[in-house]
């Protein structure tokens, strides 16, 4: 899959290829990351991509202009290389969509997307009208640009890609996999000692028996899902995630 990356710093996206688990992703092109740099399609003689606002107020506007060329670009480039149709556009915006692990996993799957980052107030909304695709937010909070957004997805993306994670049924695991948080992790010592206390592991993930191991850490999700974020129980039921016995455990539960 590929992302085609419209952003007025590009700097900021090299390092990150070159870390951790994800670059297996970008090494083995499992994701191929193109960076398109705004000002390369720039107009005039001071390579100007934003300009004032009609109406007034304080903050600057991203220009149509160098925003079309860039995606002209890119789209031509996705035809030579033979993709049958354009990527779809995706916008980062706190007026987004917030991001979910589902629409990561969807997007895993994806031939992938033109992801353009937003700086100063915004961009034109006509480009937005005429061009984009999706809108998607990281949160309720407000960022400088949409470079930290286009990174996260992109590595969270990457690490569903086959052959990234050192075990492949990691990710499985993960918050949010089935709609779930995950459950707590152990590894040694045995016993830890902090000022004084004894601090063990839950006897149970040393037993060696796996199906219990498996129904405790099934009831540990359960439990810190129920507790911290109660709305993810209920999308999880919607969707036919939870069994009869996760019911039976979630009614014994003391919230
Ligand atoms: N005036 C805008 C904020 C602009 S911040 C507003 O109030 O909504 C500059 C750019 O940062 C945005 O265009 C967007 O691409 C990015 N950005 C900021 N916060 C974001 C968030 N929560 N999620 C996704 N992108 C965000």
């Amino acid at each position: 899959m590929r992302f085609d990356v419209i952003t007025l710093f590009p700097e900021l996206f090299a390092p990150f290829q070159s870390v951790g688990v994800t670059r297996r992703a970008f090494e083995n092109k499992s994701v191929d990351v193109r960076l398109w740099p705004l000002r390369d399609f720039a107009e005039d003689t001071y390579r100007r991509v934003d300009d004032r606002a009609y109406g007034g107020g304080p903050g600057m506007v991203m220009l149509v202009e160098p925003l079309t060329k860039a995606l002209g670009a890119i789209q031509a480039d996705q035809a030579l290389q033979g993709l049958p149709a354009p990527l779809p556009v995706i916008l980062f915006s706190p007026a987004g969509k917030p991001l979910t692990q589902a629409r990561v996993q969807s997007l895993a799957q994806s031939p992938g997307a033109v992801l353009l980052c937003g700086r100063y107030e915004g961009i034109d909304q006509r480009f937005i009208d005429a061009h984009v695709d999706e809108e998607i937010s990281l949160g309720d909070y407000v960022l400088s640009g949409g470079e930290l957004p286009a990174l996260t997805l992109i590595d969270a993306v990457a690490r569903l890609q086959p052959g990234v994670l050192n075990d492949a049924a990691s990710h499985q695991q993960d918050s949010f996999s089935d709609g779930l948080l995950d459950c707590p992790h152990y590894s040694r010592p045995e016993v830890l000692t902090v000022d004084g206390v004894e601090m063990a592991v839950p006897p149970l993930l040393m037993s060696g028996h796996h199906a219990h191991i498996a129904k405790w850490r099934r009831e540990q999700q359960l439990t810190i899902t129920a507790r911290r974020r109660p709305e993810l129980i209920e999308i999880a039921r919607q969707s036919g995630a939870l069994s009869k016995e996760d019911e039976r455990f979630l009614k014994t539960l003391l919230l």
